[in-house]
Order: structure tokens, then C-alpha cells, then sequence
């Protein structure tokens, strides 16, 4: 390979660079393909003035990044957070195209954030945040353009103020621009817990290939929000025993079983939606996650999460990645060395975009489904995506990871050389 590497110093973009040359040149891509596709069409950053309760203005850093708009409209969610940069929206955005690719839906990449902190925001001031970031992006953002979404602190009533603000701005109703809405408004039934339910089934269609029952198998999960309530509850569901469950606010351990249905009261009722406080049946608060005596993790949480310090420490033989880019090259390695198989991220967790896919095609209709539709067709997505990289791993004798790279990346890559390049 003759083209210039790119290298980040944010970990998150250095471990989406590695991922991508690592497939590129076992594939043998050529290599202006790799030079177009290791790069994002566009990078967005705006300033995002808000007024606060006190009367006092802040200006807040936002960012939507486009990496890819071969296959379709960019897709991809926006997230609220501290950590929020230039470099991790472009990681996320890449991680998107090969996410979308693979799920096989008409999508390429995007994503987007605003640096802050959620938990210190009022509702009126996470509002007027909400808006005023819509206005900024307006311009790059649009049905058939890019089609943001739900990301980490963000659900439907950010979307509704985003849809909100652009319908305003264009006069008209713009259901189509973002996805992940409630269900009384352009959303559709399904798509809240599409994510951790696609999680889940990878978790179970694991078991499956390696032969195991998941009655009684050990679970431990990384994080409480959106997608790891999810996934545990539908491998608890599914009749697996959730020993662990963990979010911002500590680890919470029950050799007996967490009951999931108890932790999801307990953060419905919490004003910030967190487990602090949550008590069960032999339930006690420790130190982290990962040593947990636990057969399938699901880390849910952020990104790096199992790195050179954390991997060692996981007992786990299966890991399923709900996060996006939870384990890092580094921890990787370890994690190969431990003989632990691990279900890649934007194979595990493209539920939630897949959901999102069928929310836009509804709205573009003008027709909703039911719920038993919207599962129905995206159990058979999920299942069938996992079977395709089960077996290109199997049978090239290669890690998951690297198969879902591989044929996320020869998708786009085909799409580039079909169009031709212009812009
Ligand atoms: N934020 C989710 C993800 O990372 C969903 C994106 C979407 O639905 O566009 O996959």
C-alpha cells in the first residue's frame, strides 16, 4: 500500500484509522479507493450560543461530520457529551459508513455532538442548546442528505426539538430529517429499544454458534441507557442471568440475578434516569465491571472502555460490543490472547440504525407498521448479518472484527468505483 496513513492522537480515531488500513490491506484495495474512503467528505463545526436560566449567555462547540455519502444520505446520530470533538465525531462518522454498509441499507456515514455536559443542563436550556445546534446544521442536513439520529444522552425529545426547529425553517413538516422520534410524532413502534434488542440477538445467535443454552448463562452489562437496558432485558428474556449491571453511577452485582425489569423502574422513576440507589435481591455496589465472574459481557457504555489497563481483567469468554468502539486495538490483543471472541460493534449494535432505516422508509410512506412488523424484519436483518460475518470469519480464519470490516468496506468501496469519482 503507497498511500500516506492517516494517524490521530484522539484514541477513538486512531483505533477507526487502524481497523480500516488493517481490512484495506488484507482486502488489497486499491489504493485511490483507500485514499478516498480513509478520509470524511465534510467536517461541520459551529458555535452554538445559549441562553441560560441565569440570563447568562454560553457558547457551546458543535460538530456534524460526513464521511461517506456513496451508498445514500449520511446517517448517523448526534450525541451530547464532554469528551464531543472534531476527531471522535469523524471516528463515529466512519464507523457509521461501514455500520450502514453492512447492514446492507441505503445509508453512508455521519455524525455529530455538541461538547457539554446533559447532567448540568436544565430541560429549558438543553432545549435552546437543542434548537440552536438544528439551525447551524441546517444547511448540511436533509432527508435525502444526511439524516442524523439518537446518540449518547440524546433520545426523541431531542429529535422532536430538531425536527421541530427545521420544519419551522423550511415552512413545511420534515419528518424524513431525523430518526429515533417518539411514536406520537413521525416515530415508529420498535425503534426505542431496536438497539439493544439487536444487541441481544447477536449476544443469543453467538450462543447458538458455539453451541450453548443461554438459560443460566452469566451476562454482565456496561452501562444502563438506551442500549444496554435493553439488551439486558432481552437476554434476560431469554432466560440468561444478568449478574452485573453498571452506569455513570457505579457497578451493581447479584450472583442471584439482577431482576432488569426492577432496574428499569428504578431509573423511570430517577429524575436523570440513573441506577444510583438501586437495590435487588443479594445486590451489592463494587468496584468496575470487568472482573465480574460473568461467561457473555456487553460493554454498552462509551468508547475505550476495555483497553491495555481493563482487558486482562475480563473473565468473559464472549464479548458483544454494544458500545461504539468499546475495546481498543490494545485491548484487543489482550482479548485475543485470552481466546475471547468478541462480536464487533457496528455489527452487534446496527439494530438501532436498521430500526432507523425503517422509521425514515415509514415516514417517506407516509405508513406505519406495527411493532410485530418493525421486529419481525429486524431479527431476519440481524440474524442474517451475523450468520455473513460468522461465516466469512470461519471460513478466511479471522476474527469477526476484521471480516465485518472487510465486507463493510468492499460494499462502499464498489459503490465509489461504480459512480467514479467527481466529487
Ligand atoms: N446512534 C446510533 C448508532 O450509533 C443510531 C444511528 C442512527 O440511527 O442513525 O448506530
Amino acid at each position: 500500500m503507497s498511500v500516506t496513513k492517516r494517524t490521530a492522537t484522539n484514541v477513538l480515531l486512531d483505533t477507526a484509522l487502524k481497523n480500516f488500513y488493517g481490512a484495506v490491506e488484507e482486502m488489497r484495495l486499491d489504493d485511490n479507493l483507500i485514499a478516498i474512503l480513509g478520509n470524511s467528505e465534510r467536517k461541520l463545526e459551529v458555535s452554538v450560543p445559549v441562553e441560560m436560566d441565569d440570563g447568562s449567555i454560553q457558547v457551546f462547540k458543535g460538530y456534524r461530520v460526513q464521511h461517506s455519502s456513496a451508498i445514500g444520505p449520511s446517517k448517523g446520530g448526534i450525541r451530547f457529551h464532554p469528551d464531543v470533538d472534531a476527531d471522535e465525531c469523524e471516528a463515529l462518522a466512519m464507523l457509521m459508513t461501514w455500520k450502514c454498509s453492512l447492514a446492507g441499507i441505503p445509508y453512508g456515514g455521519g455524525k455529530g455532538g455538541i461538547s457539554c455536559d446533559p447532567l448540568t443542563l436544565s430541560m429549558k436550556e438543553k432545549e435552546r442548546m437543542s434548537r440552536a445546534y438544528a439551525a447551524r446544521i441546517a444547511p448540511i442536513v436533509g432527508t435525502w442528505q444526511d439524516v442524523p439520529a439518537p446518540d449518547v444522552n440524546t433520545g426523541g425529545q431531542e429529535m422532536v426539538w430538531f425536527m421541530d426547529t427545521i420544519s419551522k425553517l423550511h415552512g413545511r413538516v420534515e419528518p424524513g430529517i431525523f430518526t429515533g422520534k417518539p411514536i406520537s410524532y413521525w416515530g415508529s413502534k420498535g425503534r426505542t429499544a431496536a438497539t439493544g434488542y439487536g444487541v441481544a440477538t447477536c449476544g443469543l445467535e453467538l450462543l447458538k454458534a458455539v453451541g450453548k443454552d443461554p438459560k443460566g448463562v452469566k451476562v454482565s452489562v456496561q452501562g444502563f441507557g438506551n442500549v444496554g437496558s435493553y439488551t439486558a432485558l432481552t437476554m434476560a428474556n431469554a432466560g440468561a442471568k444478568v449478574v452485573a449491571i453498571s452506569d455513570v453511577t457505579g457497578t451493581y452485582h447479584s450472583a442471584k440475578g439482577i431482576d432488569i425489569k426492577k432496574a428499569f423502574e428504578h431509573i423511570e422513576s430517577h429524575p436523570k434516569k440513573l441506577l444510583e440507589g438501586f437495590s435487588c435481591d443479594g445486590c451489592e455496589k463494587i468496584e468496575e465491571i470487568f472482573s465480574v465472574d460473568a461467561d457473555l459481557f456487553f460493554p454498552c457504555a462509551l468508547e475505550g472502555a476495555v483497553n491495555e489497563k481493563t482487558a486482562g481483567k475480563v473473565k468473559a469468554k464472549w464479548i458483544v460490543e454494544g458500545a461504539n468502539g468499546p475495546v481498543t486495538p490494545e485491548g484487543d490483543a489482550i482479548l485475543d490472547q485470552k481466546g475471547v471472541i468478541v462480536v464487533p460493534d457496528f455489527l452487534a449494535n446496527s439494530g438501532g440504525v436498521i430500526g432507523s432505516y425503517f422509521e425514515w422508509a415509514q415516514n417517506l410512506a407516509g405508513y406505519f407498521w406495527t411493532e410485530e412488523e418493525y421486529n419481525e424484519r429486524l431479527m431476519h436483518i440481524m440474524k442474517g448479518n451475523f450468520k455473513l460475518v460468522w461465516d466469512y470469519a470461519q471460513s478466511k480464519k479471522i476474527k469477526m472484527r476484521r471480516a465485518a470490516f472487510m465486507a463493510a468496506i468492499q460494499r462502499v468501496a464498489d459503490v465509489v468505483k461504480l459512480r467514479g469519482v467527481f466529487l
